[in-house]
């Protein structure tokens, strides 16, 4: 057992660092930058090669070790560097592991050089936890296959390129056995996309409608009617990472700044039990959360599953990650209800945006309840109800 990154990982880590301090914007911050901004910061670190790491040459990528993905996932992280996506993360691996030869060329090399946006059609109105229920048809007809149904929740939607999407292939098979891959062109005919505004007043969430949407029979990842089990891959993918713990870390190190320098009814915040008692807490909780991304992406490097631990660590991390934003509005009272903009706003609001914005990741990729239920039948064996 060894703790410790080798010195090649930490001098990547300085150099990630330098890149922080020296090649971003003055003054960036991701919660207000447009989208063209952030997508020109992430060709910028695509130009470097870094954005896809691990993946092989010839797709865009550099034939790194998968730890190295992980230290550059968390140092982009800390540093709110808006590095990663769901295509680099969720469907690049995907289509590594089930594309064919076509697929993998056309589709990867674009995400490698950050010149297309992804989004995921799962979720629909009446299927949510319960995904394997969904109705959208994609029915085959000639060369393509033709949708017909409605997508929710597809988060940046009205922004994507292309849609990676589960659709029913065979409504007469069991649920799990009936359903297909599916890579969708958004400017195809018959897409219409309307937006969702959620509780923070932002539009990412969207619906879609699909009337009639021909896809060619080209863009079917993996089995005919075995895309569940595609999709459920991708979904390791999407619950694993070392963001949340890193983000946290630092959410963690600034409300401990801001205890330091300030006073409660006269005393120093610092020295306050309730205040140190929760600080404590959440430095424990943000390694914990840290421990179990390390070991993911150990288990990654080697090749092998790591279904249940990407439900422990999807769940542990953004449960811990409510808990802090809960700690950091506690500490900060009527104040820290303020939103970014005012002059009266706290670490610039930044903690009440992160607070109500923490309520919906322990939802999104599937809630915490069903990431238990993963660990409770495949990681405990206990039996399905
Ligand atoms: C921020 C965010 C982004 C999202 N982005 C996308 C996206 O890009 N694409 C996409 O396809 N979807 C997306 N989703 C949708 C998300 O995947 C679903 O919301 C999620 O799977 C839950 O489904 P549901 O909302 O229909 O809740 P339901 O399934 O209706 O669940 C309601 C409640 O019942 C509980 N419950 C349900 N079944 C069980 C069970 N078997 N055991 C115990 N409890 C249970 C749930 O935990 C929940 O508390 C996003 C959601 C969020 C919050």
């Amino acid at each position: 057992m060894d703790f410790e990154f080798s010195t090649e990982y930490e001098d990547f880590r300085k150099e990630l660092r330098s890149f922080a301090e020296n090649d971003m914007p003055e003054g960036f911050d991701p919660d207000e930058a447009d989208k063209d901004e952030i997508q020109g910061i992430r060709q910028k670190i695509a130009k470097k090669g870094w954005l896809t790491l691990p993946w092989p040459e010839e797709y865009g990528g550099m034939g790194a070790p998968h730890l190295k993905q992980m230290v550059f996932n968390e140092e982009t992280a800390y540093r709110r560097i808006p590095a990663n996506d769901n295509a680099i993360s969720m469907l690049g691996p995907i289509l590594m592991l089930e594309g064919t030869d076509e697929q993998k060329q056309k589709f990867l090399p674009p995400i490698a050089k950050a010149e297309v946006r992804w989004a995921q059609g799962y979720s629909e109105p009446q299927s949510g936890s319960d995904l394997a229920s969904l109705q959208t048809r994609a029915v085959e007809d000639g060369d393509d296959f033709v949708i017909n149904g409605t997508k929710i929740w597809t988060s940046g939607a009205h922004e994507a390129d292309w849609l990676f999407m589960l659709a029913r292939t065979d409504p007469d098979a069991p649920k799990h056995r009936g359903i297909s891959f599916l890579l969708v062109d958004m400017k195809a005919p018959g897409v219409e996309v309307r937006p969702i505004i959620d509780m923070a007043g932002r539009h990412n969430f969207n619906q879609l409608f699909f009337d009639n949407v021909r896809v060619p029979k080209q863009n079917l990842v993996g089995e005919y009617n075995r895309g569940w089990y595609v999709g459920a891959r991708l979904l390791d993918f999407e619950r694993s990472g070392v963001n949340r713990s890193a983000s946290a870390r630092r959410t963690l190190e600034e409300i401990t700044d801001f205890a330091k320098n300030n006073t409660l009814n006269g005393k120093a915040m610092s020295s306050i039990s309730r205040v140190k008692n929760n600080l404590a807490n959440m430095a424990i909780e943000v390694e914990v959360s840290r421990m179990i991304s390390y070991r993911i992406g150990y288990l990654q490097s080697k090749g092998e599953v790591f279904n249940k631990e990407a439900s422990m660590g999807k769940m542990f991390g953004t449960e811990m990650v409510q808990r802090i934003y809960s700690a950091g509005m506690d500490m900060l009272g009527l104040y820290g209800t303020l939103q970014q903009g005012s002059k009266y706003a706290p670490l610039n609001g930044r903690i009440q945006k992160g607070y109500l914005a923490s309520y919906s990741a322990t939802i999104a990729a599937g809630t915490s309840e069903i990431q238990r239920n993963v660990v409770a039948t495949r990681g405990l064996g206990l039996p399905r109800a």
